[in-house]
């Protein structure tokens, strides 16, 4: 049975007029319970703001537990590379020790994480990345946000806001039916940027030709046998770089008719489980994240991949003989959607001369990673050794709308830049950042635009953030 697809003709049917609950009023609402809408619901209750944190899923974690993207990228600098990991590492590299750029929430998540068993501590071994259980993830950000009294619904989805631009309450669709949640000041942490764009914020999307990063199902493989994987990888040297390959099994695969993939290779995350591994590989291009059709496209395509490629991992992988399928995500990982236009526009250059600016609120190291849009190739640009580039709170402030700012992946930059700050530590980050400008915002009974710059700094300071030794 094929997936439904878009109407021909797009007709529009009148809806009548509807009551909605009031469920809140707040200091802080932000939607959204990805990495930004953790750091920002945290950010805005350290700060002393009354904070609400909404999430459409019936738990936290966005990209890192929906879509089983289980490693969170370096946010160390680096000082030695012989190969980037891009998004994933599965066997050691030899990065050398770099500095930590980022801190404050981040740092306490990922102690928290690792002191529950979920986690591996970054380190050379682990080329400075954070692999992660999802479980123990989805468990660990509940708890912190508890513990830090923030109030949060879940099973709630956006749909619309109250007021455009300066919009006083979010519109949840919800088995109880439509809820308001209003606040004093609102953080849009959907990744998409649903809320800046109900509240007509301008946006861009994709390149300079409109097309974004491709989307990929991830999935989990057990009973995998790393001794047995490493021993084919060292007879075969040519055939491994790092993270990803199997270029001749593929071919063979693809000659037998048994893989059909955009991908020319594959991709391996490393977990905290020995036996387990994480499989970045499936692909689907020219997917909008914001359109049900795309979506549902993507959802089909990519579990077809998925069945190839576990079947393929068995038939031809040396240690995945008796491996198995655990789980896939509970939806495609979506790399792009809408950037929302700020008070400035991160680009390439910023992010590849690590550029500085006075009104830093969170830094990234993280080359430009950017996933062909349109088929096979991934191309990383790399920064400056030891150097990090900052984000500006100008980022998070969208232009035309007030009592709003946006964290995450969907704040205002480039394609090309975005492709660097779109990774897990930093939208934890920026989203720390926004939750404490809303919070003075709310506080003073402003909206963030007229925040400055030295005061959310301030704060973050007094929250353990690392601005790069700025003084305020
Ligand atoms: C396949 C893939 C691999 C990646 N690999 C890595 C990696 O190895 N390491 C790394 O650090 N980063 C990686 N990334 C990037 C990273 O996962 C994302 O950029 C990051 O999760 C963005 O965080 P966010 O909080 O902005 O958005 P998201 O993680 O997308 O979180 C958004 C949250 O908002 C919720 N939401 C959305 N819309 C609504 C709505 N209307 N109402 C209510 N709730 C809503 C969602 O359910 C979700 O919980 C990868 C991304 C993908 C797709």
């Amino acid at each position: 049975m094929p997936p439904l697809t878009r109407p021909l003709l797009e007709k529009q049917i009148e809806l009548l007029p509807r009551k909605a609950t009031l469920a809140a009023e707040t200091d802080v609402l932000v939607v959204g319970g990805g990495p930004a809408g953790f750091g920002a619901a945290l950010g805005a209750a350290n700060a002393g703001a009354e904070a609400i944190l909404v999430e459409r899923y019936g738990f936290f974690g966005g990209n890192a537990t929906a879509a089983l993207v289980t490693i969170l990228m370096s946010y160390h600098s680096e000082n030695h590379r012989a190969e980037s990991t891009g998004e994933n590492t599965l066997l050691p590299t030899d990065h050398g020790r770099g500095e930590p750029i980022a801190a404050g929430v981040l740092s306490h998540f990922v102690q928290r994480l690792v002191k529950a068993g979920g986690a591996i501590a970054p380190s050379l071994r682990t080329g400075y990345t954070v692999p992660f259980d999802p479980e123990v993830f989805k468990y660990v950000m509940m708890e912190m946000l508890d513990e830090a009294g923030v109030k949060f619904l879940l099973h709630s989805m956006a749909s619309g806001v109250l007021g455009e631009s300066a919009p006083e309450g979010v519109i949840f669709e919800t088995k109880s039916g439509p809820l308001v949640i209003k606040a004093r000041c609102i953080v849009d942490c959907t990744g998409d940027g649903d809320i800046a764009a109900q509240a007509g914020a301008p946006f861009r999307l994709g390149r300079a030709d409109g097309r974004v990063q491709p989307v990929t199902l991830m999935f989990r493989m057990g009973e995998f046998e790393k001794a047995a994987f490493a021993a084919y990888v060292k007879e075969h040297p040519d055939q491994w770089r790092g993270v990803h390959g199997l270029w001749d099994l593929i071919c063979r695969a693809t000659e037998a008719g048994e893989l059909d993939l955009p991908r020319e290779d594959l991709l391996f995350f490393a977990t905290p489980h020995p036996r387990e591994i994480s499989v970045n590989s499936s692909r689907v291009v020219k997917v909008r994240g914001t359109d049900v059709w795309d979506l549902t496209d993507a959802e089909f395509h990519s579990r077809r991949q998925v069945r190839q490629i576990e079947t393929f991992l068995r038939r031809y992988v040396p240690g995945f003989e008796n491996s198995y399928l655990i789980q896939s995500g509970v939806q495609v990982g979506v790399r792009e959607t809408r950037r929302i236009a700020g008070g400035y526009e991160l680009t390439a250059e910023d992010v590849l001369e690590a550029r500085k600016f006075d009104d830093v609120i969170a830094r990234c190291a993280y080359p430009m990673d950017i996933h062909n849009p349109t088929g096979k190739g991934t191309v990383l640009q790399h920064l400056p050794r030891g150097e990090a580039f900052d984000i500006p709170l100008r980022c998070l402030i969208p232009q035309d709308v007030e009592h709003l700012l946006v964290a995450g992946r969907c704040i205002s930059g480039t394609h090309e830049a975005m492709a660097s700050y779109r990774i897990m530590p930093t939208a934890i980050g920026t989203g720390q950042a926004a939750g404490v400008c809303a919070a003075l915002a709310a506080r003073h009974k402003i909206s963030p635009r007229r925040i400055e710059a030295k005061d959310v700094q301030r704060e973050l300071l007094r929250q353990g953030a690392n601005l790069r030794g700025i003084r305020v």
